[in-house]
């Protein structure tokens, strides 16, 4: 995406400097999102003790579920503001949003909570139908005896 860039300059000429974008894809935020096309509102704010960042990201990043492997739709809607001191140069808005959307996505995305995943047997997915194999976990006890096994 191309840099969203506010002179601190301006907006103090201003006081307040508003604006917006759409279509912001942001690269390498996560091997799990792959592909995005979000928006942005921003206002920023000349104040007494410095300047101020309010700003709200929406839109849908498209994600891959963790554990089925599907894609979802990962609905995204953000709000935040940050503060920068009166010395502040420059506002670089675009670095403040992809932090945000970093922090934003899960650690593990998935489909849904319950998401049952994939077979390690046959590899259907188990949200789809029962495939009917046992996979469930083997006894510890047994462990043991199926790396001897191997
Ligand atoms: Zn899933
Ligand atoms: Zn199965």
């Amino acid at each position: 995406m191309k840099d969203i860039i506010l002179e601190t300059g301006s907006i103090k000429k201003q006081v307040t400097l508003q604006g917006n974008s759409e279509g912001l894809v942001f690269d390498n935020v996560g091997e799990l999102i792959k592909a995005q096309s979000l928006g942005v509102s921003y206002t920023a704010n000349f104040i007494d003790g410095g300047f101020t960042l309010n700003y709200n990201i929406y839109g849908t990043l498209k994600a891959v579920c963790a554990r089925c492997l599907e894609e979802f739709e990962l609905p995204v809607n953000i709000s935040d503001i940050k503060f920068y001191s009166p010395e502040t140069q420059e506002i670089n808005v675009s670095e403040q949003l992809r932090e945000d959307i970093i922090l934003f996505i899960p650690q593990n995305t998935l489909c849904q909570n319950d998401c049952l995943g994939l077979c390690q047997i046959c590899g259907t997915s188990k949200n789809k139908k029962a495939c009917g194999c046992n996979d469930k976990p083997m006894d510890p006890r047994w462990s043991k005896l199926k790396d001897l096994i191997k």
